[in-house]
């Protein structure tokens, strides 16, 4: 019975964010959902949030007033990319969603998409740079 409501609740979450075009913080979701889910706690909605970011279903966004939003993931990634090795980082969040809303609430476009990458050199190949320049240029032309 409890997993039943938990699952409703969940999917009540789910819904709000899906229908609001603004990210939201879990107070407002409370807020909100509270008239129809008398049971629901605060704790509840963080949970689940927290669970729907790790999934990658959301995604959070630190805004400047301090307060953590939630917005559907757009299903992109961004990557550090290391220009030595190939290695890929995927960074955990999008740190340009507060630009768009910016730019958004600016120009007043209605933002699609974007793409962001970061290249650069890693640790380990920041290390091997002195000692193996000559070895890799040598690779390069086999
Ligand atoms: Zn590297
Ligand atoms: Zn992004």
């Amino acid at each position: 019975m409890a997993e039943l409501k938990n699952t409703k609740q969940r999917g009540a979450i789910l819904r709000f964010l899906e229908n609001s075009l603004d990210p939201v913080s879990a107070e407002d979701i409370f807020v909100l959902l509270k008239p129809s889910f008398p049971q629901l706690a605060l704790s509840t909605v963080y949970r689940n949030l927290e669970r729907f970011t790790s999934s990658g279903v959301l995604q959070k966004i630190n805004f400047e007033d301090g307060v953590i939003r939630y917005t559907l993931a757009k299903g992109h990634d961004h990557y550090l990319i290391c220009t030595g090795c190939s290695k890929k980082i995927k960074l955990d969040d999008c740190p340009l969603s507060p630009l768009e809303l910016q730019l958004a609430k600016a120009t007043g476009f209605e933002i699609e998409r974007h793409s962001l990458t970061i290249y650069g050199k890693c640790p380990d190949c920041q290390k091997k740079r002195g000692t193996r320049a000559v070895v890799k240029k040598v690779e390069r032309t086999q």
